[in-house]
Parts: structure tokens; C-alpha cells; sequence
């Protein structure tokens, strides 16, 4: 580490590695990508800010830039690089840490800093098996890395680290309620390459507004990371900076957009009264919002919401600690309707309690409901989840580093008694039920706003039709 001076002329590379599949590392989440959606990792959009005045900052994001790990290992030989930032995730680590061991075999003088949901929950295991590793952020929205590599140690707050003695020091205090950070170097990010999955808009970007969320799901990443949200102000501020970059879409990518209804007006307020021309999108849950609040929402450039439904069961909701009710899910998406903002509804099938009667009529379900889009995916009992816990306990899985995305993968042994095989097939009839249905067609390539948001639904409708 540097001691506490910052030095430009000190180059850093925020690296999404490359992989066999398009996998989606940040925001502690894990999936592939199934429809050719991708966009900035906002892991490193975040640390982006911070390291902007002490550093050079480079961005690698070798999913979408097509790259090998011999481009990476190119790239770090033609300049000395102080440290990389990479992420990585439980669906990809495997390919992740080869390359980090190449890393590090070439460059041993490199720091390599690793951010995601594997290095979260597991550092212990990684630090242990693995010597490439000096530092793991146990979170993103802090400016840990930067006072790492500064060399002030004094302000650490949630990091794990290496010392020169080989000692693994965790530092892991509570932080405050309040997060800020510079505008991020949102154009050192190729947006060209990236494609949100509800722009109406281009170019694109994405952006934060909270981290983590309050509530405790059994089965959600989410839960486990303390609610924290970003000062107003400095939200704006970068709504505003990346309006003046040209941007004319964002996607708010936290967990939970509306946590506190007060401060989600402010925000649509805000951007009403100082004109930010952005259209938006953004995550919630059904039972906290309301028309006013939504209407704002609209007026504001909201177009779409995704939200977390699960099921249609109250009592696989209830058993998993949701904590709404299902008659609630129906009025919001009546709501979302009425105001005219698009509604994307997530459902998990193979949640422990839930029948085949049930997970078979998801789809119909769902179109039920009023939801413009789906997406269904297969229970993932996620590293760190209380559900994962369970499971383990009950003797349903074992707790060992295995890949998997978090959205998709059936297990060998069913965990509510419905066989991989009978899952997959369940999966497939919810599927055609909701894609194949004119309510789904007419929603979703009728009523588009822009030529730029038909491309995309047509590649999704196309790679929609391959997995069923
Ligand atoms: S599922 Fe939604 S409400 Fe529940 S913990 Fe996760 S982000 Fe929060």
C-alpha cells in the first residue's frame, strides 16, 4: 500500500472478467444472462467515483467487450497496473480464479481486490485456499478501497485484507445510515456494448439510489446487507451529471427503490422541479406503494417497475417471510396499470412449501395479475441467505463452494419435493403459458415507445422462445 498521498499517475482497472457465459456479477447477484440484457456493473460504476481523484482509472468489462484472458494479461503486462478490482460470483468463479491465479503469478506486485457475492459470504474460505487474494470489499458503496490503496488504514470500515505477514485482518464496522459518493466515470464504460432490459431510451446507464434492504426474505441476497440509502443531493447531482454526459435512461438497480415513501417523492420531486430529462426504471415491492406515489413516479420518467412476487400462495409468501399479502400484489399492478407504467413481474418456482399444483398455474398467475413481463426462475438457495442455512441444516444440500446462478439451476435433491426433472418441465408449461399468450405479445411489441425498445424486445422474445 501507498502511504496516505493520492498519485494519479497510479493506474487501477475495474475489470469484469471474462467468461463462457454472459454472467452478471454485481450487486452481490449472480445470474446469466438469459436475454441478451447486460449493463454497467455497478459494483465499479461506484468505486469508479471514489477513485476518480487519487487514481487513473481504467474499465475492462471483458463480457461485453468480447475479451480473453489473454487480452487481460496483455493488457496488465503493457503498463504497470497498482492494483485490479475484479468482480466475480458464484456462477463464474471457477474461470474467475484462474485468471486470478495468472494474474498474480505475472504480476505478483499487483493488489487484487475482489468484489461480489461469493467473496461477501466466503472471503474466510478464499483467503485460506487461495494466495492471489489481498483484498475482499465487504461493500461497494463504501470508499474502503480507496483508503486501502491510500494507505489509510486508520479509516477502513468494511474490508477484508491481507497484511504482508500473511495475516488476514476483517474490519467490519457498522457503518452509517447515509452513503455518498462522486459523480462515477460513467463514460469510461463503453454503453454502446450494454443493453438494460427496460430501457425505452439510449444511451443507458445505471445508477443507485440505496444499498441493501430492510426487509428479510429467507431466500434473497438482499436481506442479509444492512439498508443504507444515498443522500438525496448526491443522487441528483449524478442524475443531473449524467443527463449533461447525454444520457437519457437509467436504471436504478438497487434492491428497493421505495423503502421510504418520503424520501422516493423527494426524489421524483426533485427530478420534476430541476427538469432532469431521464426516463427510468426501477425495483419495489408490491405492498408500498400508492397512486400518488406512483403517479409522481410516472411524472418523474419512471416507465417500469420490476417486482419481487414470488407466488400466488399466501402461505409459501408467509413461510418465506415476504410479508405481503397476495390480494396486494393484484391491486399494485391494477395501480401500476391505471398510472401506466410497465410492470415486471419475478416469480421463484421450487420455493420449499409450494405444491406442483400451484407452481403450474404461475404463469397464469402471472398474466392474471396484469404483469407486462415475467420472468420465472428456478429456486437458488443463494451463498449467505437464511434459506440456504436451512436447507443445510435439514441435510437438503451441502454447503460447499459449487457454481451456480442465482436465478437458475435445479438442484439434485428437490427441495419441496418436486424432481429436477418435473421442475424444469414446470417451468416450461409457466412459460409458454405467459410468452406465448397475445396479452404478452400485444403488451410487449404493440405498445412500445420507441423503434430502439422493439429491437429489444424482439431479441428477448427471440431468446425467450429458445429456452422454452
Ligand atoms: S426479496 Fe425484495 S423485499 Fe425481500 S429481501 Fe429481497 S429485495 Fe428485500
Amino acid at each position: 500500500m501507498m502511504k496516505g498521498t493520492s498519485d494519479s499517475s497510479k493506474s487501477v482497472l475495474l475489470l469484469n472478467p471474462p467468461g463462457r457465459k454472459m454472467y452478471l456479477r454485481d450487486n452481490y447477484s449472480s445470474p446469466e444472462s438469459k436475454a441478451s440484457y447486460y449493463w454497467q456493473p455497478i459494483d465499479l460504476l461506484v468505486q469508479s467515483g471514489f477513485l476518480k481523484n487519487d487514481f487513473n482509472v481504467e474499465v475492462l468489462d471483458a463480457i461485453v467487450e468480447k475479451k480473453t484472458n489473454n487480452d487481460v494479461l496483455q493488457l496488465l503486462a503493457a503498463k504497470p497496473y497498482y492494483s485490479v478490482l475484479s468482480l466475480t460470483g458464484s456462477a463464474s468463479w471457477p474461470e474467475d480464479f484462474e485468471l486470478f491465479e495468472q494474474i498474480k503469478q505475472q504480476h505478483p506486485q499487483i493488489i487484487l481486490a475482489l468484489t461480489g457475492n461469493l467473496p461477501l459470504f466466503r472471503y474466510n474460505e478464499i483467503f485460506a485456499t487461495h494466495s492471489f487474494l489481498d483484498v475482499v470489499l465487504l461493500d461497494y458503496t463504501t470508499n474502503d478501497y480507496q483508503n486501502y490503496l491510500l494507505g489509510k488504514t486508520e479509516l477502513l470500515q468494511k474490508i477484508v485484507y491481507r497484511t504482508p505477514d500473511n495475516k488476514i485482518t476483517v474490519v467490519d464496522k457498522k457503518l452509517p445510515r447515509e452513503f455518498s459518493f462522486s459523480v462515477p466515470q460513467h463514460k469510461k464504460f463503453n454503453h454502446r456494448l450494454y443493453r438494460l432490459p427496460f430501457a425505452v431510451r439510449q444511451p443507458a446507464t445505471v445508477a443507485i439510489g440505496s444499498a441493501g434492504c430492510p426487509h428479510k426474505c429467507d431466500f434473497c441476497v438482499a436481506s442479509e446487507i444492512n439498508y443504507r440509502f444515498r443522500n438525496t443531493d448526491n443522487l441528483i447531482e449524478e442524475l443531473k451529471a449524467i443527463t449533461a454526459m447525454g444520457f437519457k435512461e437509467v436504471g436504478f438497480t438497487e434492491f428497493m427503490f421505495e423503502v421510504n415513501r418520503h424520501r422516493a417523492l423527494e426524489i421524483c420531486n426533485r427530478i420534476i422541479a430541476e427538469k432532469i430529462d431521464i426516463t427510468w426504471s426501477c425495483n419495489c415491492r408490491v405492498d408500498t406503494l400508492d397512486e400518488e406515489l406512483l403517479t409522481r413516479m410516472k411524472q418523474a420518467g419512471c416507465h417500469t417497475i420490476q417486482f419481487g412476487i414470488e407466488s400466488g400462495d399466501q402461505a409459501v409468501l408467509d413461510m418465506h417471510s415476504k410479508r405481503y399479502k397476495v390480494t396486494t400484489a393484484r391491486e399494485t399492478i391494477a395501480l401500476c396499470n391505471k398510472v401506466g407504467i410497465r410492470t415486471f413481474g419475478n416469480f421463484i418456482l421450487g420455493l420449499p412449501g409450494d405444491t406442483e399444483n400451484n407452481m403450474r398455474n404461475v404463469g397464469k398467475y402471472a398474466r392474471s395479475l396484469g404483469c407486462t413481463n415475467a420472468v420465472f426462475s428456478t429456486l437458488v438457495p443463494d451463498f449467505g441467505t437464511s434459506l440456504r442455512d436451512k436447507v443445510v441444516q435439514e441435510g437438503k444440500m451441502e454447503d460447499k463452494l459449487t457454481t451456480f446462478s442465482s436465478t437458475d439451476k435445479v438442484f439434485e435433491k428437490p427441495l419441496n419435493g418436486v424432481t429436477p426433472d418435473k421442475l424444469l418441465a414446470i417451468r416450461r408449461k409457466v412459460m409458454i403459458d405467459f410468452y406465448l399468450h397475445p396479452k404478452f405479445i400485444y403488451d410487449n411489441f404493440i405498445k412500445v415507445k420507441s423503434f430502439y425498445e422493439l429491437k429489444a424486445k424482439v431479441a428477448f422474445g427471440l431468446k425467450m422462445l429458445t429456452r422454452i
